[in-house]
């Protein structure tokens, strides 16, 4: 199998499997999310998790919170507010319907 650095060192399993569940995929999908950078599509080597929404120590509603997951290359994560700029993306591609 083609292990990445992200896959062994930095994610527990225990970890990716209830992002799994929480996402409904399954946790090799949830590994590919992670895998590419989500600015340059080169091989990530940062995973990330955004949530947005509602807390989870809050009133957690289920189906409210949004997760996002994505990988970001060793180039990208130097790069100032990246994850600001990648998550106003995101979300925004989320709540704009196709
Ligand atoms: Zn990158």
């Amino acid at each position: 199998m083609n292990q990445t650095g992200i896959r062994s060192s930095l994610l527990p399993e225990e970890f990716v499997s209830l992002l799994a569940e929480h996402n409904h995929s399954t946790v090799d999908e949830i590994y590919a999310m992670f895998s590419s950078c989500a600015q340059c599509h080169q091989d990530a080597v940062y995973p990330v998790v955004v949530l947005e929404g509602e807390s989870w120590l809050g009133n957690s509603v289920a189906g409210k919170l949004r997760l996002a997951l994505y990988g970001l290359c060793e180039q990208c994560a130097a790069v100032p507010d990246v994850i600001q700029i990648i998550n106003r993306k995101l979300f925004e591609e989320l709540r704009t319907p196709k």
